[in-house]
């Protein structure tokens, strides 16, 4: 058997579990569920292996881990354009992070299977009327006509991730991520004429490094014709992360911390990266359970109510034989919380021997309602939040290994603030999401400037 004898893919189900799915229909479950377990994986031990191996070089300090994408991936944004404009905008601030920080920039999108939303009221009133709350494609509809959970919707999901990861693993084949084509890298939003004159220097010091390369025929390998870039999502939906833990061939070159006879481990194939919501991280819940026994790399989102000893358990036990890099710690603190927060949960990790990936989610604990009731953020909060955590790493002797973010590649009106100076009376112009609010693709690549500009300075 593999490392944990009393573990299995169900072993979850015998405890508690929060954000609980309450179907009607047993047959249907059972029928979907029978379904995905004999589809095949929609990713492989090997790619896996590789993420969870690059993710090592991020704890140590040596790589930094760019993460994006939705708050909640809807069905259908399974679509070419808003694929192409993600994958175009995490490989644009991938490149700005490198010239930043000097170090490999890791991707993985949020992307290809984020369809599960935890939500604080199982309930919601919708033009006077009480009815469940939007729990995410894999479960429910958003219009308030659909809001019943229909386990159908698993299967579904299943293939809009597998079509998603099609379209993206062909376009990364066809050369969507070619450095050998000029980037569009328009800036024309930033008014102020210092900052664009600053991210000018920026994106023409990428350019003339990458024409140096292409020029002295630096990309013998043909490390310039493609990118990595890994799928994630938040383990929420237990019984469709266990329908996709399938016991498979580790790959040759892998040495698992713990060996099995049979020379196989349980890998969840729905992606490669998968993490516990910062409402399902109960040291005997469900979740912790499930996240326990499979080979990925998992994330843990860890919000102000995390207490230090608690986070060493949460690692104890998620991490027994304290892999480095298999456990990302993705803080969402709030900028006014993380300075009272991020040392001391630094400091506790440091007592223990466990090699983490510090990221920072500097969305989470920066939302608020304007006056009229709409949910947003401002990217000040958000990169308040995020050069906080680069300052208290540094004085605690540690890296920030990464940033986290909700982010689309489209033109939206969301959060506030950045060079295009959205005001909140701009967030009614093209509000589109159906969680949180995400920044746009102008915003996101504006953060990469400023984190990048931070470790030049
Ligand atoms: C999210 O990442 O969309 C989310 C729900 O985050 P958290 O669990 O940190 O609240
Ligand atoms: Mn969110």
């Amino acid at each position: 058997m593999g490392p944990h004898t009393d573990w299995s893919p169900s072993s979850w189900r015998t405890k508690p579990i929060k954000q609980v799915v309450v179907y009607s229909d047993q047959t249907a479950v059972s029928s979907a569920l029978t379904k995905l377990s004999g589809l095949p994986p929609i990713v492989t031990p090997t790619e896996i292996v590789k993420l969870k191996s690059s993710l090592q070089d991020a704890a140590l300090g040596k790589a930094f881990l760019l993460q994006g994408g939705d708050c909640a991936e809807l069905f259908s944004y399974c679509a070419d354009d808003p694929i192409d404009a993600k994958i175009k905008l995490l490989l644009q601030m991938s490149l700005v992070l490198i010239w930043g920080a000097n170090k490999p920039v890791i991707r993985i999108g949020r992307m290809a299977g984020q369809y599960a939303k935890p939500r604080s009221s199982p309930t919601e009133v919708v033009d006077g009327r009480e009815i469940p709350s939007f729990r995410g494609d894999i479960l429910n509809g958003f219009e308030p006509e659909n809001r019943r959970v229909d386990p159908e919707r698993l299967v579904s999901a299943y293939f809009h991730s597998a079509t998603t990861l099609n379209y993206i693993r062909g376009q990364l084949s066809s050369g969507i991520a070619d450095l050998h084509n000029p980037l569009d890298w328009e800036l024309g939003h930033v008014r102020d004429e210092e900052l664009q004159a600053k991210y000018s220097k920026i994106v023409s010091s990428i350019s003339d490094s990458l024409r140096f390369m292409r020029t002295i025929g630096a990309d013998t390998a043909g490390q310039l014709q493609t990118v990595d870039l890994y799928t994630s999502h938040e383990g929420l939906v237990l019984e469709y992360e266990q329908s996709l833990t399938r016991r498979l061939k580790h790959p040759v070159n892998y040495k698992p911390k713990t060996p099995s006879s049979d020379g196989k481990g349980w890998y969840n194939t729905s992606a490669h990266f998968i993490w516990i919501g910062d409402r399902t991280r109960q040291i005997d819940g469900g979740h912790v359970e499930y996240f326990r026994g499979i080979e990925n790399p998992i994330g843990i989102k860890v919000g102000p109510s995390m207490k230090s000893d608690e986070l060493v358990q949460l690692l104890d036990i998620v991490n027994p034989n304290k892999e480095v890099g298999k456990v990302t710690l993705i803080t969402r603190y709030g900028k006014d919380k993380v300075e009272a927060m991020l040392g001391a949960h630094i400091e506790a990790v440091k007592a223990t021997e466990h090699k983490v990936v510090w990221q920072c989610d500097p969305m989470h604990g920066n939302t608020h309602s304007t006056p009229t009731g709409i949910k947003t953020r401002s990217f000040n909060s958000i990169f308040s939040e995020l050069s906080s955590a680069l300052k208290i790493h540094k004085q605690h002797g540690s890296y920030l290994g990464g940033m986290h973010l909700e982010l689309t590649g489209d033109a939206v009106t969301e959060c506030t603030g950045g060079s295009e100076g959205l005001g909140e009376e701009d967030l009614s112009l093209n509000y589109t999401t159906f969680c949180d609010p995400r920044l746009n693709e102008k915003q996101a690549l504006e953060l990469a400037f400023l984190v990048a500009g931070h470790y030049r300075e």
